[in-house]
């Protein structure tokens, strides 16, 4: 399988993931363009990280597929895998690392030879302005800074698809903003934004296009100017997500 313009950066087909009785995605089907500014929506539990999870091979699945640029994240994990650039929800470093170690790490994780990974440490630094952090154990930064560090490493591989999951999460307005300038810019260059958030005015500003999922299951798949018709996606949002459980709750009757 080859990737060419037309492949989509992400297809995900019948997704279905289970932790033991959980049903926690229910049958969902997906694709995202190359170069789309993505939102995923959702209330908590709803299998947003999930489906991340499935995607970057944190969990496994048995029914369904995946997709990124053409790659099947089963089969073919590493090639897939190497199209990723994941912000995960929950921070996964070892907070006494100083930052370019941690940096240094991802870069060796996919194989780059040690003066290419100085080279683009020095660059990731100078762009998320970092540089004289970069001695500092990642303990020891601030939230803002703790953010920008972890989407500098999603991207020390050059990835061509940016996985975020609530990358804005605890993040002061001031600082969101100034992320905001570094996503925007990253998708101008081409990147495919996967984005989560639950911040609804920000979803709106960024993407272009959203998914709502409710209890595992997709519920709205539309453009940005469609959801919103010129109003606010926070009330389209919460059509969606009170219709979802006003059937779920006649369907257990
Ligand atoms: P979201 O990211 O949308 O908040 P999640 O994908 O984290 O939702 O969770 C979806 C459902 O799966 C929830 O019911 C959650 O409790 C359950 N779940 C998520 N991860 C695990 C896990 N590792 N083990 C068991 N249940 C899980
Ligand atoms: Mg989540």
């Amino acid at each position: 399988m080859t990737t060419s313009p037309n492949t989509p950066a992400l297809a995900i087909r019948d997704l279905t993931k289970r932790y033991g009785k959980t049903l926690a995605v229910d049958n969902i089907t997906l694709t995202i363009p190359q170069g789309q500014f993505f939102g995923f929506l959702g209330p908590n539990g709803a299998g947003k990280s999930t489906t991340i999870h499935c995607t970057t091979g944190i969990s496994t699945f048995t029914e369904g597929a995946i997709e990124v640029y053409g790659y099947d994240v089963q089969s073919q994990y590493r090639q897939a895998r190497r199209q990723i650039g994941l912000s995960p929800q929950e921070f996964n470093v070892d907070i006494f690392a100083p930052l370019w170690k941690i940096l240094d790490y991802m870069g060796g994780y996919y194989g780059m030879p040690g003066y290419d990974r100085g080279e683009r440490i020095k660059e990731l630094l100078k762009r998320f302005e970092l540089e004289q952090h970069a001695q500092k154990p990642f303990g020891q930064l601030s939230g803002g800074l703790k953010r920008r560090a972890i989407l500098a490493r999603a991207l020390m591989h050059d990835p061509q698809l940016l996985v975020l999951d609530e990358p804005t999460a605890g993040v002061d307005v001031e600082l969101r903003l100034e992320l905001w300038e570094y996503l925007r810019g990253l998708n101008k260059e081409g990147k495919t934004i996967f984005f989560t958030s639950h911040y609804l005015e920000e979803v709106q500003q960024l993407c272009e296009r959203c998914v709502i999922i409710v209890d595992g299951t997709i519920v709205a798949d539309d453009s940005m100017k469609n959801l919103t018709k010129g109003g606010r996606l926070e009330d389209t949002y919460l059509k969606f997500t009170r219709d979802a459980k006003n059937r779920e709750k006649v369907g257990k009757k």
